[in-house]
């Protein structure tokens, strides 16, 4: 019998419907009528075969049949669902977070590092990155790289100068950034390797943007939006505000002519108002920046209505951006996922069993979300034998991901989603691990496949 399949969902579009396979991800449009038509077929004893389709509606469906959206047998959407978890990458370490300093100057109120909680910022260390540490801890990333087997060119390597605020160790970063510079031509593996360094802008002065445009850092600058409100998470220890400092870094990057990219948390007051981005792009020439949806904590917990609104103020922000030609990393990844019909089995590197955190005393993790207390800190860089992609650790880390997961079978985002973040799903509820849903994350995922959905179908249409 012909049936539809059980990942198959339906959009209502007006004066069409679009069904979709979560998993083959291909919309079919179909005109109301066409489906009246097929439910119509499906709901008598005719559907036995797709041969035996009505001719009026037979192109549609065997344009159905060829996105798996009607199964012709009950084994189709169990083999599909096995297809694709067979295709769930295994780990391969290509990105690495070195944190120059777990100390900060800042002590936002959304941390989710724990900067905004004397508990856990009594847990920071107190001891830079040395140089003899950040030496060895190029050496174990280009280890790890190597152990990885992984094809650079397609999959450039990526060291993220981080914290705390990386940027208290400047010397540090010269030396590791100068170094890597001076590998590249010995070291294959990281002849394409990107550098950046995330930071809070304060420490950043001419010299500093200068010598790190020469060492090819990019600079990505945390900032809220263009207004006091937008920031006012943002605040140095001593509580006060920081937001018109950071506007003289970013006014001097720009009498520099020195691109820098944005690191935009998505605070309530930010989400308020979709002009304040625009203007920040507008005026400093941004080309590139990225949105955190905030995260909750023990210490920091978030009202249910901010998941709907941070998703929708991320789609309403994408269809002005792209009019600039901008494009914001959290959408285009899902974008992409969608536009080649291709499983996006991992949102962050850390799911996806690629990424490795160094710690300034050279301690091994998976995720800087856990910096505070240690977990899933499982190596240290003088472990010679120690594999990253061979250790359970990252091997399960690698595992997470929304097809394996049996609350996200029903979904429809199931194949653009990648799952959130599995610190953020852990910290939601007590008793949940880091293999519980992220459920702040899935507004985001599902309001996102029903943007693309719809807007697939007003560019076909234009
Ligand atoms: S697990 Fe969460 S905090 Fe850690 S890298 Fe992934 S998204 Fe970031
Ligand atoms: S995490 Fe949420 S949005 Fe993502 S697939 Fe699972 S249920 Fe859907």
């Amino acid at each position: 019998m012909v049936n539809i399949s059980r990942f198959t969902h339906i959009y209502d579009l007006g004066d069409a419907v679009a069904l979709y396979h979560s998993l083959r991800m291909k919309p079919v449009y179909l005109t109301k009528n066409a489906f009246k038509g097929l439910q119509a077929w499906l709901a008598s004893p005719f559907c036995d075969k797709i041969e035996n389709a009505p001719e009026k509606i037979r192109t549609e469906i065997h344009e159905l049949t060829k996105f798996k959206i009607l199964t012709q047998n009950e084994f189709e959407d169990d083999k599909v669902l096995q297809f694709v978890k067979s295709k769930i990458p295994a780990p391969a370490v290509n990105v690495c977070y070195m944190i120059l300093s777990e100390q900060c100057n800042l002590a936002c109120k959304y941390c989710f590092l724990g900067n905004n909680d004397s508990a856990k910022r009594g847990n920071f260390l107190r001891e830079d990155m040395s140089p003899e540490i950040a030496n060895r801890a190029i050496d174990f990333f280009i280890r790890q790289i190597k152990a990885s087997g992984l094809d650079v060119e397609g999959n450039k390597p990526v060291l993220i100068f981080y914290g705390g605020e990386p940027m208290i160790n400047f010397k540090v970063l010269e030396l590791v950034a100068a170094r890597i510079n001076k590998l590249r031509k010995k070291e294959q593996c990281i002849h394409n390797i990107e550098m950046s360094v995330v930071t809070n802008g304060l420490l950043l002065d001419q010299e500093k943007v200068r010598k790190l445009h020469d060492l090819g850092v990019a600079i990505a600058i945390s900032v809220d939006g263009f207004s006091e409100k937008a920031n006012s998470m943002r605040v140095d220890v001593a509580g006060q505000p920081v937001f018109l400092r950071i506007l003289e870094k970013l006014n001097m990057c720009k009498a520099m002519g020195v691109d820098v990219s944005l690191s935009v948390t998505l605070s309530e007051e930010t989400i308020r108002n979709t002009k304040d981005i625009l203007k920040l792009v507008d005026v400093y020439g941004i080309k590139a920046f990225g949105f955190n949806i905030m995260m909750s904590s023990d210490t920091f917990v978030l009202p249910h209505s901010y998941n709907e609104a941070a998703a929708k103020f991320i789609i309403d922000e994408f269809i002005e951006l792209r009019k600039r030609g901008i494009y914001e990393d959290r959408m285009m990844r899902k974008l992409k996922s969608f536009t080649n019909a291709q499983i996006y089995f991992s949102d962050c590197a850390a799911t996806a069993g690629g990424q490795i955190v160094i710690a300034p005393n050279g301690q091994v993790g998976i995720c800087h979300g856990c910096l505070h207390n240690k977990q899933y800190f499982i190596a240290h860089i003088d472990d010679d034998n120690f594999v990253a992609v061979k250790d359970k650790n990252f091997i399960e880390w690698s595992q997470i991901t929304p097809v394996n997961h049996q609350e996200c079978m029903n979904c429809p985002a199931l194949g653009i989603c990648g799952g959130g973040c599995p610190i953020n799903a852990m910290h939601l509820k007590s008793g949940n691990t880091i293999h519980s849903i992220d459920e702040r994350f899935c507004a985001h995922s599902k309001k996102t496949l029903e943007f693309f959905i719809k807007d697939l179908y007003r560019i076909i249409n234009e």
